[in-house]
């Protein structure tokens, strides 16, 4: 069942060690299939090598797995209290990428300075509360921070990102880890300057008006 869902999330959890955003097997990258609302996620503690299209787990929004021989991610709860509270998001991918997740060990956002980012963000990337490692307050933690954005920084811990399909989300968080290094090594030379948000919402409609091919799906891939 979901076969093309189960081969794009297979095919974007590939992306995250293939741009080094992870290391072992922690990192997932899910997707909710629009007509069942089932979501198709990594199975827990499968090396990133191992995964094939066959191994990916598929669950309910509860959490019951439907599909699938494998445990999921332990951290399917708070890939479905996503989904549970953010009806425009079908794709959430999870990652400890470094330069990013030092903004969250110190509890910062990464400030927009940047356009590429910005073009596709909208905003600065807001690091939330510290969380309980767990689905409710993760979750939580994260639905706050991104006030219906698509990437939250959680404080001592690493990074979300959500998308309008799991190859989107994967890519945000590839942009992010790039923004993240670029302004940590600006920041080490001095203070940087903010984008005004105008300009920023300026950016953000050019971006989601141009991008891509004629009749694209306006995705960052
Ligand atoms: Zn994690």
């Amino acid at each position: 069942m979901l076969d093309a869902l189960k081969e794009e999330v297979c095919a974007q959890n590939h992306e995250l060690p293939a741009n080094g955003l992870v290391v072992g097997s922690g990192g997932n990258v899910s997707g909710r299939d629009p007509e069942t609302g089932l979501i198709v996620i990594k199975p827990s503690g499968v090396k990133f090598a191992k995964l094939t299209p066959d191994t990916m787990v598929v669950v309910d929004i509860d959490g019951k797995v439907i599909d699938g021989a494998r445990k999921p991610s332990v951290d399917t709860g708070v890939h479905l209290y996503i989904y549970k509270h953010r009806d425009d998001v079908r794709g959430v991918a999870h990652t400890h990428s470094p330069y990013a997740s030092s903004f969250a060990a110190r509890g910062e956002r990464i400030p927009a300075v940047l356009t590429p980012i910005t073009h596709i963000l909208g905003r600065d990337v807001p690091c939330s509360r510290y969380a309980t490692p767990g689905e409710v307050d993760t979750g939580a933690a994260i639905i706050e921070a991104a006030q219906g954005g698509y990437a939250a920084l959680v404080k001592a811990h690493g990074v979300f990102t959500m998308g309008a399909s799991a190859t989107e989300a994967t890519s945000i968080a590839m942009y992010l880890e790039e923004a993240a290094m670029t302004t940590h090594l600006a920041m080490l030379r001095g203070p940087v300057d903010e984008l005004p948000q105008e300009e920023i919402d300026r950016c953000f409609a050019w971006f989601r008006k141009n991008y891509g091919q004629s009749g694209q799906k306006k995705v960052a891939d």
